[in-house]
């Protein structure tokens, strides 16, 4: 990002220097735009900040040149001469969504797709302006993604990539498969230099390369997290970790005479086991938090096989392509079919009492959709979902908001720059119509996302993915 400050303080606003100034978006990202002037006011709204604190109603939020100058009460604001106005009464601006676990790949049970189109259009639709991909099935793609948004060719959410994820022998055919320290170090090093930021290792990796390819991270700068299984939560701590993905459902801390560097098939049983409000888990809590490992909640995705939820939603099975919803919805049903013997409910409901458990003793949570599993989560809209969990889970609204936007910057340690509603940061902002702090599922209700200060019309984002969820 380039510093613009000096820049205004001199009355000069060359486009070149701004954020991503509309004039040099290409036409197939222009049409998306419904506020394209550099200069805007949003009046009369309610804002929920990111930072945790209460609502504040009837804000006045003045954006200039892709940052925010200023937000707080109408009386205080100074809206320049020229702005464009918008009246945003009975809607409420929340930060734009940064999104911890957002693969641009798709599954349902036997379909693995990339979603070269419509994972972009549906983040930035849905109010996700930040996305980190946490693991590539084709890295090219997302590279080249990525280049896309940031040159203005493609409508897109700011992307942090992550490598290939990294396992070991008999991992998945997309996945790196390493052996031995050796080649972790190798690997990490190229994938680093073509520009990845972030790396995620999965869950039949040893402890030994797990630890010599953080190692390799860390010295380039870069960070490192996981979805584990033979290395667990503690373990991955005491390796240097710095963050672990999809909470408790991955936690492998509990599984009884363990055998290191292996993942065992008891895991899912220990962890409807162990005591939730015992020192077991509290153990791993402490040791997380007193290491800054941050977490990320991927609820959404888990809730697919929980027996007759998620709600059905008209727009997800409108998104989806024929063959792709017909695979959803026949796994949905064999899900539900077996009810009666589900431990999913107390398992999920375990989940989501080791997040709250996790962030009362001080632990930095994020949450991202993860569009994999079953096929019912899709980008951006499964992330909104999130909201209604974290809420089920028992956050507050505010809470919950910046678990998903402040919270995820600061993983990302971009929180100087983004991530909540303040002056000087950059206008990332969704807006809602109605008050999802009080009826939740208007988070869904986005009418316009602000990136870079530049505001996109949510509905046409949306629109223009229809029926290609699963093939494109
Ligand atoms: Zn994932």
């Amino acid at each position: 990002m380039i510093r613009t400050s000096v820049v205004v303080a001199l009355g000069l606003t060359p486009a070149a220097l701004m954020g991503q100034a509309v004039g040099s978006l290409a036409p197939d990202v222009r049409q998306y735009i419904s506020v394209p002037e550099t200069s805007v006011a949003l009046t009369n709204v309610r804002v929920v900040d990111g930072t945790g604190g209460p609502p504040i109603e009837g804000a006045t939020i003045v954006i200039q040149n892709g940052k925010i100058v200023s937000v707080g009460p109408a009386a205080q604001a100074k809206v320049p001469t020229g702005a464009r106005t918008l009246d945003l009464t009975g809607h409420t601006v929340i930060p734009g969504l940064v999104g911890m676990h957002n693969h641009t790949f798709y599954t349902t049970r036997g379909r693995s797709v990339q979603l070269q189109f419509s994972a972009p259009r549906l983040y930035l639709g849905s109010g996700l302006t930040t996305v980190r991909t946490t693991g590539g099935t084709s890295p090219y793609h997302e590279i080249n993604m990525k280049r896309g948004i940031d040159n203005g060719q493609i409508p897109g959410p700011r992307m942090h990539l992550t490598g290939p994820y990294l396992t070991g022998a008999g991992g998945a055919a997309t996945m790196a498969q390493i052996s031995s320290p050796e080649e972790a170090r190798r690997i990490v090093n190229y994938w680093a230099d073509e520009g990845v930021t972030w790396f995620k290792a999965y869950t039949d990796i040893s402890r030994e390369t797990l630890g010599a390819a953080i190692r390799e991270a860390h010295k380039r700068g870069l960070k490192f997290t996981g979805h584990l299984c033979s290395v667990s939560f503690r373990e991955a701590v005491r390796l240097g970790i710095d963050n672990l993905e999809h909470g408790l459902f991955t936690n492998s801390d509990y599984v009884p005479n363990r055998t290191p560097d292996h993942c065992s098939s008891d895991m899912r049983d220990s962890l409807l086991k162990v005591a939730i409000d015992g020192p077991e888990i509290q153990q791993t809590i402490r040791e997380m938090v007193n290491a800054k490992v941050a977490m990320s909640s991927t609820l959404a995705v888990y809730e697919l096989s929980y027996p007759d939820r998620p709600p059905l939603e008209d727009r997800v099975l409108e998104a989806l392509a024929t063959e792709a919803r017909e695979e959803y919805l026949s796994t949905r049903k064999e899900t539900s079919a077996r009810a009666a013997q589900s431990t999913m409910p107390e398992l999920f409901r375990r989940a989501q009492a080791f997040e709250r458990a996790f962030v009362k003793a001080g632990g930095l949570l994020g949450a991202g959709v993860d569009p994999t599993g079953m096929g019912g989560a899709l980008p951006g809209y499964g992330d909104q979902r999130n909201y209604e969990l974290l809420l089920e889970a028992g956050f507050s609204p505010v809470e919950a908001i910046q678990i998903m936007t402040l919270n995820g910057a600061r993983i990302l340690g971009v929180d100087a720059r983004l991530g909540s509603v303040s002056a000087g940061k950059l206008a990332d902002l969704v807006v809602i119509r109605g008050n999802p702090v009080v009826n939740s599922a208007e988070i869904r209700n986005v009418t316009i996302v602000f990136k870079d200060g530049v505001g996109y019309d949510s509905p046409k984002l949306l629109a223009s993915v229809k029926g290609l969820v699963g093939i494109r």
